[in-house]
């Protein structure tokens, strides 16, 4: 329970490191502030800049996925957190047909409260009759679900799932951020098999093992093919005048660190594209 318990908090952590680089304007997300209380302390523009980098990119590839399925598609938030990219892409208007989000019930009972207790994320909500099914850990509203389960219990996970109604014809994103890192990698391997049967593309970032075994993980167990990119690659590739807004933002005093932290991580994405929406060219 104490190993859970130091998992769960890096939600904590995760949520309150994205919350401040918001407010010093690293990137845009209203709905931030009213998930995660604000944290007691500053951090290094080394961590505001490396959350910058793994937030834009999961945001590319995942508004790319949507609107090369014409919004007919579902993503699934394994070990969502508090993350508010639900409400961002409604923002957008580039919602999915589905949006779910599955966690340790401490973590979804927390969610809840919190989006209970806010009219601004409650009336983002689509509900064909105005209803919300809640419990105090889960609720579905319409084209929302936040479930708990432990993702190491497949059978729980396919369990949910099928309480939100995923339809298993519709491409589908699986998102596994800053996730499987935690979980070790026996583990991260079965995800990795199970999701395979489904059509669908899968991302994360993830600890920096080698950049093949990355890909193999997901190829070897039939993916068509798979992407894994180190950080400081990522960081290259997001659009140019963005980077240059944000590095004015604060002045990096050791450019080293921030390309030490980035050699720890990179983002992997894999795809079978039974849909033929032509994942194949999905990129940042
Ligand atoms: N994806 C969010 C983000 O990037 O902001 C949260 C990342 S946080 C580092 C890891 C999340 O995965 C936590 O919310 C934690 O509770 C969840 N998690 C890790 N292992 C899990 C498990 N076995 N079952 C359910 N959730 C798990």
């Amino acid at each position: 329970m104490a190993c859970e318990d130091a998992v769960m908090a890096t939600n904590d952590d995760a949520a309150q490191c994205k919350r401040f680089a918001v407010e010093k304007g690293y990137w845009n997300d209203p709905y931030i502030s009213l998930l995660v209380p604000k944290g007691k302390s500053g951090h290094a523009p080394e961590i505001n800049r490396g959350y910058y980098a793994r937030v834009t990119a999961i945001r590319i590839l995942k508004q790319k996925f949507i609107e090369m399925a014409n919004r007919e598609c579902q993503v699934v938030s394994l070990g969502a957190g508090f993350d508010t990219s639900y409400w961002c892409l409604k923002e957008l208007g580039l919602n999915p047909k589905s949006y779910i989000e599955m966690d340790f019930s401490a973590v979804t009972s927390r969610k809840c409260q919190q989006i209970k207790s806010k009219k601004v994320l409650l009336d983002k909500l689509a509900t064909e009759d105005g209803d919300i099914m809640w419990s105090s850990s889960e609720m579905h509203a319409g084209d929302y679900h936040l479930v708990s389960a432990d993702l190491r219990k497949i059978s729980e996970v396919e369990q949910k799932l099928a309480d939100c109604g995923v339809d298993k014809s519709l491409p589908t994103l699986f998102v596994t951020e800053c996730v499987l890192v935690n979980m070790g990698d026996k583990f991260g391997q079965v995800m990795v098999e199970n999701l395979r049967t489904r059509d669908c593309l899968l991302h994360g970032v993830a600890a920096c093992a080698s950049l093949d075994t990355q890909k193999q993980r997901f190829t070897s167990q039939g993916w068509t093919d798979a992407t894994a990119l180190e950080m400081m690659t990522v960081y290259t590739h997001l659009p140019k005048a963005d980077l240059q807004r944000i590095e004015r933002i604060e002045f990096l005093d050791e450019r080293e660190l921030l390309e030490q932290l980035y050699t720890h991580y990179c983002l992997v994405w894999a795809y079978q594209d039974k849909s033929a929406v032509g994942l194949k060219d999905i990129n940042l």
